[in-house]
């Protein structure tokens, strides 16, 4: 009999926490402002390779003094 009421506790102690944090992501989700996504911070600028024409991010391309290369080879290639 002592271990029945012991589980039925745990159980209510179980169910009481459940239903918190149910009514809690309820209340979060509620009250978060949708947000669009920032579509511009997602996007990559592209640039084209001067010699072989690869489009690539900005961030990987390598700047020469005549033009945008996807490699060091293509660089060397264009006589930057
Ligand atoms: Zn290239």
């Amino acid at each position: 009999m002592k271990y029945l009421l012991v589980m039925g506790f745990v159980l209510v102690v179980f169910w009481l926490w459940r239903h918190n944090r149910d009514a809690e992501r309820k209340d979060a989700a509620a009250t978060r402002p949708r947000q669009a996504p920032n579509r511009e911070a997602a996007v990559a600028e592209m640039v084209a390779c001067d010699v072989c024409h690869v489009h690539l991010p900005k961030s990987d391309a390598l700047t020469g003094g005549k033009g945008i290369y996807c490699s060091d080879a293509h660089r060397r290639q264009a006589g930057d």
